[in-house]
């Protein structure tokens, strides 16, 4: 079984679909995790994100696994490497959505994020799950909060990573990527049809995963 978690950055996706694969025994698959993976990639390859042709060329070559460990994080490994916490930089995630518009590079990443869902039951978190990489998927879901909810929420997660951020710059980022993850001509974000809406603004994620699971079982 699929269950796809899509919604803009900041709405608590990735946390709720991690507890979601953990309570009913799924594999979770943090499809933004490898869009970052290739940004830290490029970064460190001192590729420019305007240089499309070297960024696809990277995307053919890079190896990106996702390993689900037994007390419910999960580690990306890049090339053999644990780049677990250097894709949550602040530099990653000021390019991560130029490199994710690249289309060449979606067609590549979602090749890899279906061979990653055959592998049996999963929660996929992403923006393109319910849309293009699963749009069979048997569950979809679409996670969304205020932009001021989303901002706290993702500035409480930095600070929490020890990261020197403030409020102003979180809210800025959030919007800058909303801006281009909505408005990208490839697989853009957007709700599926078919899929369930769920404002968290006023929800705790207890409450969402149980939401959740009253619509899945
Ligand atoms: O989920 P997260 O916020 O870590 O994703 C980082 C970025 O990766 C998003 O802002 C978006 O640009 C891109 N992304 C995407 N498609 C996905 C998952 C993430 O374009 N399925």
């Amino acid at each position: 079984m699929i269950i796809a978690v899509d919604g803009p950055a900041g709405a608590g996706k990735s946390t709720v679909a991690r507890i979601l694969a953990r309570k009913l025994g799924f594999l979770y698959i943090d499809t933004g995790a490898m869009y970052r993976a290739l940004t830290l990639k490029a970064i460190e390859s001192k590729i420019p994100v305007s240089q499309e042709q070297r960024i696809i060329e990277l995307a053919e070559n890079v190896r990106i696994d996702l390993r689900n460990n037994a007390d419910g994080s999960l580690t990306v490994i890049l090339d053999g490497r644990d780049v677990s916490l250097d894709i949550r930089r602040p530099q990653i995630t000021q390019f991560v959505s130029d490199v994710a518009k690249i289309r060449d590079v979606r067609q590549i990443l979602v090749k890899m994020q279906r061979a990653l869902g055959e592998r049996g039951d999963c929660v996929l978190d992403g923006r393109d799950i319910g849309t293009v990489v699963f749009p069979d998927a048997e569950k979809k879901f679409f996670i969304d909060a205020s932009a001021q909810e989303r901002a706290m929420r993702r500035y409480k997660e930095l600070k929490g990573l020890k990261q020197n951020v403030t409020q102003e710059d979180v809210a800025k980022d959030l919007s800058n990527r909303d801006q281009i993850d909505s408005t990208r001509q490839a697989s853009p974000l957007r709700k599926a049809a078919d899929a369930i809406y769920i404002d968290t603004t006023n929800l705790s994620i207890e409450q969402v995963v149980d939401k959740m699971l009253g619509f899945i079982k």
